[in-house]
């Protein structure tokens, strides 16, 4: 691994604590602005009064429609995505949300990547780093038992 991977593998996972790279490039399909779940403290937004109270916190959820309810929650459409050509109609002042889609919370809240998507979240490390890390912190685990738990 070349020296520049190695520092952008240490500022990935010690400094912004991400578990994947985002890679790939956006095709412009405008899904990811159709079916929105908003997550806030108490999880995925359930209630349109409590959505309508985060409408004060934050300017991108004043452009949120409600369309829908599934088992995940409430379900969101931007109104700033233009219907026929599917692009942003704000894309140049489009919040930083936005910017940064897609992110690997979408995971933590049950979501996933559209099949057509033309971005891609890689693991940063592999199946066989994961492996490792996990021995040698249970050969750490039975030493300290040795020692202090006999
Ligand atoms: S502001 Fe633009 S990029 Fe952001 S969700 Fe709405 S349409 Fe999509
Ligand atoms: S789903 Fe992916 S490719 Fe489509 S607009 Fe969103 S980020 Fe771009």
């Amino acid at each position: 691994m070349s020296l520049f991977k190695k520092l952008k593998k240490i500022y990935y996972t010690k400094i912004l604590g991400k578990k994947y790279y985002r890679t790939g490039k956006c095709k412009g399909c405008g899904r990811c602005c159709r079916q929105i779940y908003v997550k806030h403290a108490k999880g995925v937004i359930q209630d349109e009064k409590d959505f309508e109270r985060l409408k004060h916190q934050h300017r991108f959820y004043t452009y949120l429609k409600v369309m829908g309810k599934d088992e995940i929650g409430l379900v969101f459409e931007c109104q700033n995505l233009d219907s026929e050509t599917h692009k942003c109609k704000i894309h140049k002042t489009r919040p930083g949300i936005c910017r940064r889609y897609p992110q690997e919370e979408i995971f933590m809240m049950g979501g996933t990547l559209s099949e057509d998507c033309g971005y891609s979240l890689e693991p940063i490390e592999t199946f066989e780093e994961v492996y490792n890390k996990i021995q040698k912190n249970s050969k750490k685990i039975s030493i300290w038992d040795k020692l202090f738990k006999k």
